[in-house]
């Protein structure tokens, strides 16, 4: 069995940003500090030279970690029908979470945590037997949850939340709260397939235009990009099947769930970028539009229910970008060479 977690989308922002930082760094201007955490790398940039607000950054993502990681999903679910004060602080994210499980009608589900617990995938994985898998859907579900007096409420204990595909984005958010109320007029953080910045970056300035310019990777080869995307105070979010998955009897698990099946999703997609100025949203629904696959996805984005923009690489190769970023995604020359269809198709 070969087990395989890469840190592919990593090379997204170290790729999109290089220039840029290689701009500040000449100039003396700005910061950069890496760190490991949310088992991912996290790189944190702020135009100005501030060590204790990169302290406080660390220190507030792991913090994040420890509230939202699943391993500390029973906690929660305690303090989450007690709505004890040390959740209180979080139940925007738990409500968006829900709306968002319900707007998606459980391509993304943040009840799934028995079912990842189950596979394990970046742990001790392996391919349960299906009276395992349907035991644990029965303890999975988004319609176990719900809303009274603007507390999130599941009152099955068993039920384990996972907050996997859409912390990493929430983190960002805040991170660049504390960058704007510490005074930082430009930064980003690259959160493992998660890229949130604020301002513009000096390289964009340079080229006349504004934001950020985030690259794509090329899930089949990822030291090769798509393309970039020039981004202004917005989270661009990846979820992709090459991510996080392990190898049995020839055949690749990954980390996306369908809790339809209890099996890692057959989507047709293999990576999908979202750009969307909630950094929680853009994480979340990455997710869920690679669960619900190209077709309902593009169907999605038509129906207007959340304001996003999205890349979507297919496995047959070809490149679809929605229609609010197509001028705002720049083909790499590769992807030019290979002719990618990069017009959006209409369902
Ligand atoms: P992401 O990389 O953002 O797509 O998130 C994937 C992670 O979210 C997985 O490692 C799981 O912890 C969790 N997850 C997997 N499938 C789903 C799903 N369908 N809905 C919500 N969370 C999921
Ligand atoms: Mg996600």
């Amino acid at each position: 069995m070969k087990n395989k977690l890469l840190f592919s989308t990593v090379v997204i922002v170290v790729v999109a940003l290089l220039a840029s930082c290689a701009a500040h760094r000449e100039s003396k201007v700005g910061h950069k500090s890496d760190f490991f955490a949310m088992n991912t790398y996290v790189s944190v940039f702020t135009d100005k030279n501030d060590a204790s607000l990169h302290k406080s950054i660390r220190e507030l993502t792991v913090t994040l970690e420890k509230m939202l990681s699943s391993k500390y999903d029973s906690a929660l679910l305690k303090d989450f029908s007690d709505s004890s004060d040390v959740y209180s602080e979080y139940m925007d994210l738990f409500l968006l979470a829900h709306d968002i499980a319900c707007k998606t009608e459980g391509a993304f589900d943040y009840t799934l945590g028995n079912l990842t617990s189950l596979w394990d995938i970046t742990g001790q994985a392996r391919v349960p037997t299906t009276e395992q898998i349907n035991y644990a859907l029965s303890l999975c579900g988004y319609k176990n949850a719900q809303i009274i007096e603007d507390t999130l409420v599941i009152e099955n204990k068993d039920i384990q939340i996972d907050l996997g595909a859409i912390a990493k984005g929430y983190t960002g958010d805040r991170i660049i709260e504390l960058m704007k109320s510490s005074g930082i007029n430009s930064g980003y953080v690259s959160l493992g397939g998660n890229i949130s910045v604020t301002g513009d970056s000096e390289n964009n300035i340079k080229n006349g235009k504004s934001g950020w310019s985030v690259a794509v990777n090329n899930p089949f080869d990822t030291s090769e990009i798509i393309g970039t995307v020039d981004v202004c105070n917005s989270t661009v979010s990846v979820s992709g099947s090459y991510e996080r998955y392990f190898e049995k009897d020839g055949k690749i698990y990954h980390h996306i769930f369908d809790t339809k099946t209890g099996y890692p999703a057959q989507s047709d997609i293999i990576s999908v970028a979202v750009i969307c100025e909630n950094g929680a949203l853009a994480d979340a629904l990455s997710t869920a539009l690679f669960v619900m696959g190209y077709e309902n996805a593009v169907k999605f984005y038509n129906d207007g229910i959340y304001d996003f923009e999205a890349v979507f690489t297919l496995s047959s190769g070809k490149v679809y970008a929605t229609d609010g970023i197509l001028d705002k995604f720049i083909p790499s020359y590769q992807a030019k060479k290979d002719g990618l269809p990069l017009d959006f198709p209409q369902y």
